[in-house]
Formats: C-alpha cells, sequence, structure tokens
C-alpha cells in the first residue's frame, strides 16, 4: 500500500480520499479548510499542516484543487520538496495548457505527472465510481492505474499530457449543453401544464434520455438523490460549470473550432452564476429559464 498525500478535501476530494483510506492506503490531508482536514483525519487519514509536512515520506500526490492557478502554486512547491521520482495525479478540472505545464516541470524534475480529471459527480466520489480520463505516458498511466481503480470504475488513457483535461472540457461542454436542454423542456412542461412526473415518465425512456435528466433531473421528485431536492446543494457548482464552459470555449477559440451551443451555454450559466448562484448547483439554471429566478 502506498502512502498518499492528497491536496484539496472539498466536495470531491474528501470522498476520494476516503476512498483511498478504505482501499488500505496510508493517506495523509492538506487544505486550506482545517475541517476538511479534520473529517479526513476522523475517518482514519491524517492531516498535515502544512504542503512541507505533506510531502514528507510522500509515494504519491493525488490532488482535486478548483483551478489551474491553484495546482500550478501547490505543485510548483512540492515538486521542490519530494524526492524524484514520486506520482503527481491531478484530478482537479484544469485548462489543458495548464496541465502540460506542470507536467513539463515535473517531468523536469525526474517526477510522473499524469492528469487524471474525473466525470461521476460528488455521488461517483462517495460511491467510488468515477470515470478518470487520463493524460500521461504510458508508464505513468500504468503507475496510477491502480490508485485510481480505488475511486473510480472507468479509467480511460486518453492520450499524452493535457489529453484526459481535453477529453473532460469536451465531456462538461456536452453535459452543460444538455443540462440546459433537459432544463427547457421541463420548464415548457411546467408551461403547458404538463405534471413534471410523467415528462420524466417519458424523456426518460425515450430518445431524450441523458445523464442531465436520468441521474440528475434538474425539478425535485423524479430522481430523489438529485440536488433538486436538496435546495441545489452542489454536488457541482454552477462557477464550476462555468469554469469548464469557458476552458471550454477558451481551447475551441485557439483550435478555430465552431461550438456555436457551447459558447451560447456559456453564456446563459455566466448570467445565472452572476446572479448570485455560484454556489448553487448548476442544475438551479432551470429556475432562471423558469423565469422565477
Ligand atoms: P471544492 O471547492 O469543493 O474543493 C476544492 C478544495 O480545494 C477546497 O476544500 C479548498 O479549500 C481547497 N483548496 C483550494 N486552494 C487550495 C490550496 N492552495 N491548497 C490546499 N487546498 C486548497 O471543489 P470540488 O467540487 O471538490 O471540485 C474540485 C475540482 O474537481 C474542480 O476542478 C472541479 O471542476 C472538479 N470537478 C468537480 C465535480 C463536482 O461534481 N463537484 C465533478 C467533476 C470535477
Amino acid at each position: 500500500m502506498s502512502k498518499i498525500g492528497f491536496v484539496g478535501l472539498g466536495n470531491m476530494g474528501l470522498p476520494m480520499a476516503l476512498n483511498l483510506v478504505k482501499a488500505g492506503h496510508a493517506v495523509t490531508g492538506y487544505d486550506l479548510s482545517a475541517e476538511a482536514k479534520a473529517k479526513l483525519a476522523e475517518a482514519g487519514g491524517s492531516a498535515a499542516a502544512s504542503l512541507a509536512e505533506l510531502a514528507a515520506g510522500v509515494e504519491v500526490i493525488v490532488s482535486m484543487l478548483p483551478e489551474g492557478r491553484h495546482v500550478e502554486a501547490v505543485y510548483g512547491e512540492l515538486f521542490a520538496l519530494v524526492p524524484a521520482g514520486t506520482l503527481f495525479i491531478d484530478s482537479s478540472t484544469i485548462h489543458v495548457d495548464s496541465a502540460r505545464k506542470v507536467a513539463a516541470e515535473g517531468t523536469a524534475k525526474g517526477h510522473v505527472v499524469v492528469d487524471a480529471p474525473v466525470s461521476g459527480g460528488t455521488v461517483g466520489a462517495a460511491a467510488g465510481t468515477l470515470t478518470f480520463m487520463v493524460g500521461g505516458t504510458d508508464a505513468g498511466f500504468a503507475a496510477a492505474r491502480p490508485i485510481l481503480e480505488k475511486m473510480g470504475k472507468n479509467i480511460v488513457h486518453a492520450g499524452a499530457a493535457g489529453a484526459g483535461q481535453a477529453a473532460k472540457i469536451c465531456n462538461n461542454m456536452i453535459l452543460g449543453i444538455s443540462m440546459v436542454a433537459v432544463c427547457e423542456g421541463f420548464a415548457l412542461a411546467e408551461k403547458i401544464g404538463l405534471d413534471a412526473q410523467k415528462l420524466f415518465e417519458v424523456a426518460s425512456t425515450s430518445s431524450a434520455q441523458c445523464w442531465a435528466l436520468t441521474t440528475y433531473c434538474p425539478v425535485p421528485g423524479p430522481v430523489p438523490t438529485s440536488p433538486a431536492n436538496r435546495d441545489y446543494q452542489p454536488g457541482f457548482a454552477t462557477a464550476m460549470m462555468l469554469k469548464d464552459l469557458k476552458l471550454a470555449q477558451d481551447v475551441a477559440s485557439s483550435a478555430g473550432q465552431a461550438t456555436p451551443l457551447g459558447a451560447e451555454t456559456a453564456q446563459l450559466f455566466r448570467l445565472f452564476n452572476d446572479q448570485g448562484n455560484a454556489a448553487r448547483d448548476f442544475s438551479s439554471i432551470v429556475e432562471f429559464l423558469r423565469g422565477v429566478k
């Protein structure tokens, strides 16, 4: 079993770290939040007071941080603190360029760095059923795989450094667009007097079925585990969805690829986010589309 340092114990990171603890790994966590660290320590892990303390004796670093700037800053410190050959697995969703930058910096210092962003949300993180899309060398993928298998079910080697992030932003652009589509369907149903449960029963077994509908239904009732049933507590915050849509637009623009629905969806989430909804689950955009928020 490995000695793992886990950085970023938020909505996703904490349940992922807990699955590593359950699998028998020695997990030390670091987060800016003392409360998050205490939760890991209570569940059989341990808490580090600093990145330097986290780095002591560690063989693997796993990170689940908000944005590229956090990953670049944390890795910049850790690369110098750990012995050469340490495996770094970053599961945050960040810019493809940022992932390539840290991979190049880490590799130059003799470390093994993979980007391994996830799909599956907090439910998948808790259940250990996440999908990991991995960017890195064959050797990096082989080294990361046994660790990732303790936190997820589908592990895909997407290609070289940054390819995991490329897969992630394409996936989340599709998710953002499909969530808006599902929300529009429920908004229209409500306006014309069709019961939401009935729409769900039809659409979830018909040609409109998709994850945003069947697993994450944006209205209360049809899917009891969806954030709509707990006043849109995240889950996956609107600010995070907006971040991913902006990453996709940025990459699409540099690559010269038109993504008209991705662009429109990014604009909708920008408006919704800026109306005080950044911390609410992204599926709450249904209220905006229903004209009630
Ligand atoms: P979160 O805000 O709940 O957690 C991030 C954690 O990082 C927080 O606990 C914060 O205190 C900590 N942190 C920030 N800066 C730090 C630093 N410098 N050092 C140590 N800790 C630091 O976010 P989350 O929902 O867990 O998302 C994390 C990443 O996973 C994001 O990149 C997000 O896009 C991605 N993601 C989230 C979901 C989801 O459903 N929430 C799904 C897939 C991917």
